[in-house]
């Protein structure tokens, strides 16, 4: 059995961020599945690491932590930090850099039991090999169930189950969305293809939310992709009781891709090609002579959803430990005292754009102070 003060499970950006900011005079492991730390990380933002937004609240407390353990960021026009260097490994780095020689880490290690002992807990996995850790604080940051091959397996759920935690309904977000042109033109010859776009999503006929998504919207085999659809797919879900496939008949999204141009501008022309690639101008003139109009129409093309694309191609996950069972300020249980949690394993879900990071690194925050007051009062 060895013996922490703190032991943190899962080494991505939620528990890197704890390990970082407890006291040097906390005994702190860290048990990673895999065999390196924050591999999701690496892959945030294209490989760039979008780490807050200008629009979420805790951005300021995110950018001087950053500034504190190094790292410098910048905004691009659309309210995105990055860090200056545009590479996510920096920010792993520079997480890594902020540990102190008190925090040890053990790869390799899946934990899969968590119980309460009087002076803590006991936390164990499945192998022999592994040593059975007894800490006095412990801090849940497995992650979700988005992105399953970066050893997001949804673990954590099943540890704050055992503890007595509720879990709400869980389903992939932030993932491309099958679905079908509403003439049924084959879309595969536009594969690829991507296109400035606003995007909006219709249930029962009815629109969601209160505007379009802008971006780039990108056509793939079976559907659309781009930050602009992944945006639409919260709201693309079965109500209660109601049968999936059933529900994703109610959705339809509808592309301007011409979000620059006015049906008037569109009208005078004879194609849509020039504003759109060769190969969807090709399209939208198929369109055209089976609905017996002009180039306007590229500024309302409806597509029926199908399906969203599950947990492997997923960015997050909606749904998870329920926030009324957890202290806001602390992040501490309400059920067990010293049990602590921080990252997509909580019932919080963004956007794209950063929000998701912002609510690593911000539950992190909460739990680190809280862990080192407690230990800074009751020494
Ligand atoms: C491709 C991709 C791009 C993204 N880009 C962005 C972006 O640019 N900006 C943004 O805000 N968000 C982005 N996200 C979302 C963001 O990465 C996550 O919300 C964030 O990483 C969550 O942090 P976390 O620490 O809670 O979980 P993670 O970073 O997923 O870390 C959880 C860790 O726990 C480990 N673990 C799981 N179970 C166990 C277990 N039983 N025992 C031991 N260890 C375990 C895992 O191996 C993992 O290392 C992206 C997601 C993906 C998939």
């Amino acid at each position: 059995m060895r013996r922490f003060d703190v032991c943190i499970i899962g080494g991505g950006a939620a528990g890197l961020a704890v390990a970082a900011l407890l006291d040097d005079n906390l005994k702190v492991c860290i048990l990673e599945k895999n065999e390196i730390p924050g591999r999701k990380l690496l892959a945030t933002g294209g490989g760039r690491c979008n780490l807050t937004n200008e629009a979420c609240q805790g951005k300021d407390a995110t950018l001087d932590f950053f500034a504190s353990i190094g790292l410098a960021t910048h905004c691009d026009e659309e309210g995105r930090y990055y860090p200056y260097t545009n590479r996510a490994a920096d920010v792993r780095q520079a997480l890594l850099n902020a540990q102190g020689s008190h925090v040890e880490t053990l790869y390799g290690f899946t934990v899969e039991r968590l119980e309460r002992i009087e002076s803590g807990f006991v936390i164990g996995s499945a192998s022999d090999a592994d040593p059975e850790i007894c800490a006095t604080s412990v801090v849940l940051a497995t992650g979700g169930k988005a992105a399953p091959q970066y050893g997001t397996t949804g673990d954590g759920y099943a540890l704050a189950k055992a503890a007595g935690h509720r879990v709400s309904r869980l389903f992939p977000i932030l993932a491309p969305v099958e679905c079908a042109d509403e003439d049924g033109l084959n879309l595969s010859s536009v594969k690829g293809i991507r296109a400035k776009a606003s995007a909006r999503l219709w249930k029962d006929g009815k629109p969601v939310g209160e505007r379009a998504e802008a971006g780039e919207v990108q056509f793939t085999a079976d559907g659309l992709s781009g930050i602009c659809i992944f945006n639409l797919t919260p709201y693309i879900k079965a109500e209660d009781g109601e049968a999936p496939k059933d529900a994703m008949k109610r959705f339809c999204i509808t592309l301007d891709l011409a979000p620059d141009f006015c049906e008037e501008d569109l009208r005078e022309r004879k194609s849509s090609f020039g504003i759109l690639t060769r190969e969807l101008a090709d399209l939208a003139d198929q369109k055209m002579q089976l609905r017996n109009c002009g180039p306007e129409l590229i500024k309302n093309w409806t597509f029926q959803v199908t399906n969203v694309k599950g947990w492997r191609q997923a960015q997050c996950t909606s749904g998870g430990v329920l926030l009324e069972e957890i202290h806001e300020n602390t992040m501490e249980s309400k059920i067990w005292p010293g049990l602590y949690f921080a990252g997509e394993i909580l019932n919080v879900q963004g956007p794209c754009g950063g929000f998701n990071l912002q609510n690593a690194w911000e539950t992190a925050a909460k739990t680190a102070h809280a862990i080192n007051h407690k230990n800074n009062t009751n020494p």
